[in-house]
């Protein structure tokens, strides 16, 4: 009994706390000078605390079993961050914004830089999430597109290790999109490192497989219920959800969908993805050669 009320008081107050407990970590990091360490305390806080949810109150037993996709999903992490980091720091999204900077020292010049910070974040968010909705969307509804994205959809579990699992150009596609709006009207690099960071930490959150409530947090925000529906097999329910941070654009664009019964447990996609990580890779290209010849002939 004692326990059943722990989890029940656990499963509404876990994501608004751990998110909180994100917030105050970082912002620390910040007052401290040292924002990225403040982040990557954050992060492996947050990792470590769902990482113990999922085995105490799982939301499906099912998604703990191994589904042998541990080191593609790690090594899919690992790529996508790793390129879309060399080429945010040598040029990519940094070429981008000196091409813009070189005009005015910042981008336009219409970021409110004097505002104050939460504001400027709250902004950067909503605005860099219109970005977000769009590329995300489009990986759905463009072909050669999905492909890429089909990598992240192909997971039978949700689970916080297959956060990451992007297909490195799916990545970057949608970073570019994202934070672009940004440089352009010239937010500062700590609106973007908020922005960045508050994605890491909601990304995670969302695809946890612990039993968690929200009630009217999920007219707001991307929480796990919602992100479960966006990983249904059944397009209906799959081609939906789309915002990564807050659902705004969702609400705008008539995508946010929500249900008061279970989301199913049988996720994934049609086609069938190659179960090792270089296969992986190349699967998106091959798709995209063999349409292309069909169309030849
Ligand atoms: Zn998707
Ligand atoms: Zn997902």
């Amino acid at each position: 009994m004692e326990s059943i009320d722990i989890k029940h008081t656990l499963s509404w107050v876990a994501w608004p706390f751990l998110l909180c407990l994100c917030v105050v970590i970082t912002h620390f990091g910040f007052v401290a000078g040292h924002p990225i360490i403040g982040f990557n305390i954050a992060y492996l806080t947050l990792a470590l605390s769902l990482f113990f949810l999922e085995k105490y109150m799982p939301h499906e037993k099912k998604w703990l079993e191994n589904d042998h996709q541990t080191f593609a999903n790690i090594a899919h992490t690992l790529t996508s961050k790793g390129v879309v980091q060399g080429l945010m720091i040598f040029g990519g999204v940094v070429g981008v914004s000196a091409i813009i900077t070189s005009m005015t020292s910042d981008g336009f010049g219409l970021w409110p830089r004097d505002w104050p910070l939460i504001i400027q974040v709250i902004m950067g968010v909503t605005l860099a999430e219109f970005g977000l909705y769009w590329a995300h969307r489009l990986s759905h509804e463009y072909y050669p597109l999905w492909r890429f994205h089909a990598v992240h959809h192909s997971v039978t579990r949700l689970w916080i290790i297959n956060t990451g699992r992007f297909h490195f150009i799916d990545s970057l596609f949608s970073i570019v999109l994202g934070v672009s709006i940004l440089l352009i009207l010239g937010a500062p690099m700590e609106v973007i490192t908020w922005l960045s960071a508050l994605t890491a930490f909601i990304g995670m959150l969302t695809h946890c497989n612990v039993t968690m409530r929200f009630g009217w947090i999920s007219y707001v925000f991307n929480t796990p219920e919602l992100h479960r529906w966006h990983h249904s097999r059944d397009l209906r329910e799959g081609n939906k959800n789309y915002c990564e941070n807050i659902m705004l654009w969702d609400h705008v664009f008539g995508t946010w969908f929500n249900e008061k019964r279970r989301p199913p447990v049988d996720i994934g996609i049609a086609e069938s993805m190659p179960p090792t990580f270089i296969a992986q890779l190349a699967w998106p290209f091959k798709g995209l050669i063999r349409k292309r010849k069909k169309k030849a002939l």
